[in-house]
């Protein structure tokens, strides 16, 4: 019986040591904001928002565009363009904010979040809508905009 009470004490002992850590594993992790199901389709099953839906499209504020799921800032509004595809469109990007990866079949080039690797959209380059000869074809709704004045 004595054994038995000390065997338990111990595994007690070890399942609130677990849980502290797991606890402090939380509160240090990376904040991420509450996404719904449209949302997470998009931004972690790399789904794609129907052309000329997102509030974004038709958008020409002066600001940041910011990412959906970790606020990391990814685009300016100064390199927004339409480019009559029925998705943002930006031909640059906040330096080192955007991650690029291509597609398994090697045809597309994937668009992530740098920080959390929410999916954005594709690039596309040599299309000649701007200067910059380069297309980041974005999806809306894994964006949030903070417009200048509010900075
Ligand atoms: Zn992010």
């Amino acid at each position: 019986m004595k054994y038995l009470i000390s065997g338990l004490l111990i595994a007690l002992m070890m399942h609130v040591d677990a849980q502290d850590k797991n606890k402090l594993k939380k509160d240090t992790a990376m904040k991420f904001n509450e996404l719904n199901a449209f949302e997470k389709y998009v931004i972690e099953e790399k789904g794609t928002e129907r052309p000329f839906t997102g509030i974004y499209y038709k958008h020409d504020e002066k600001g940041t565009y910011l990412c959906k799921k970790c606020n990391a800032p990814l685009y300016r509004s100064e390199n927004k363009f339409d480019a009559h595809c029925g998705w943002p469109s930006f031909d640059d990007e906040i330096k080192g904010a955007v991650k690029r990866t291509v597609d398994a079949d090697g045809r597309r080039t994937e668009i992530t979040c740098f920080k959390c690797g929410a999916h954005l959209g594709h690039v596309f380059m040599g299309e000649g809508f701007t200067s910059k000869n380069t297309r980041h074809c974005v999806n809306s709704v894994s964006l949030n905009f903070l417009p200048e004045s509010k900075k």
